[in-house]
């Protein structure tokens, strides 16, 4: 697989093409943002440890049944993955309140969700990603209404399986956001499921071992993505 020109540089990915156009080469730095970018920092081995986190989660859902850009981890820090005709929606389940719900609705941080509940955001930095749902995703055409369907299901099956994986290391699955793409006609899960984008606490103490470690200035942000993954098994 030859890397290629750059596609894109996001917030903490940059996509190269390569030789194969149905293959992309995402490369995860230690950038690490929040506030819609506002605030940005380089931490030390963010970029590896969150490749590895992510081909390992995205390994557990394949396993599972769930259709995913995963290919292969090709370096520390990079991955092969399918080349997705990304939808600009953010799809946001959460077991238990906290972030922007708990200051949207006033709601204590920490209560249990049941049922879980289900969010959609526009990916639109500029617009601080505004909350959406699915009228908006059919009029705008981000999105056909089976397609709608489709990332609710997968992003259910997800919380499935994951709330089990983390539940047996000891961690509460408390939110996480997941990207989808279409790959052939078929909706697949992109981008990446990390620390960064979730909300991971211990079950006992409910220490945050996740990003909040870094927009709360809590500090020793990658030793908790470590943590966590220790705990998973996962190869790091
Ligand atoms: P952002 O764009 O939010 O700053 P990143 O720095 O994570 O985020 O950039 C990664 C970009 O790559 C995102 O825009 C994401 O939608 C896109 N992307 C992720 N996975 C894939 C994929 N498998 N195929 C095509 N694009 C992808
Ligand atoms: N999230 C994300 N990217 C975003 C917005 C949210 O990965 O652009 C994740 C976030 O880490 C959390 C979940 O989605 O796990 C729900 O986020 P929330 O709406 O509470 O917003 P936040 O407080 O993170 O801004």
């Amino acid at each position: 697989m030859e890397k290629r020109s750059e596609l894109y540089r996001g917030k903490a990915k940059t996509v190269y093409h390569t030789d194969d156009p149905d293959r992309l080469i995402l490369e995860f730095r230690n950038d690490t943002s929040a506030f819609d970018g506002e605030k940005v920092e380089q931490l030390a081995d963010k970029g590896k440890v969150n490749n590895k986190f992510n081909h390992f989660i995205m390994s557990k859902l394949e396993e599972a049944g769930i259709p995913t850009q995963l290919d292969e981890c090709i370096s520390d820090t990079e991955s092969v993955v399918k080349k997705l005709d990304m939808i600009p929606v953010e799809c946001v389940v959460r077991n238990y309140a906290a972030g922007s719900l708990v200051k949207r609705l006033g709601v204590k941080e920490g209560m249990e969700l049941s049922p879980p509940t289900f969010e959609f955001f526009l990916k639109n930095d500029a617009l601080h990603d505004p909350m959406i749902n699915e009228y908006h995703i059919q009029a705008f055409g981000w999105a056909k209404a089976e397609q709608i369907e489709k990332m609710k299901e997968l992003t259910f099956k997800v919380n499935d399986v994951l709330k089990k994986l983390f539940a047996d290391a000891g961690l509460l699955l408390v939110d996480y956001k997941l990207e989808f793409g279409v790959f052939n006609g078929e909706i697949m899960l992109g981008d990446e499921f990390s620390p960064d984008g979730c909300r991971l606490w211990d079950a006992e103490t409910r220490e945050k071992l996740d990003k909040d470690r870094f927009r709360q200035g809590l500090g020793g942000v990658v030793e908790a993505y470590r943590e966590v993954a220790k705990r998973l098994g996962a190869d790091i």
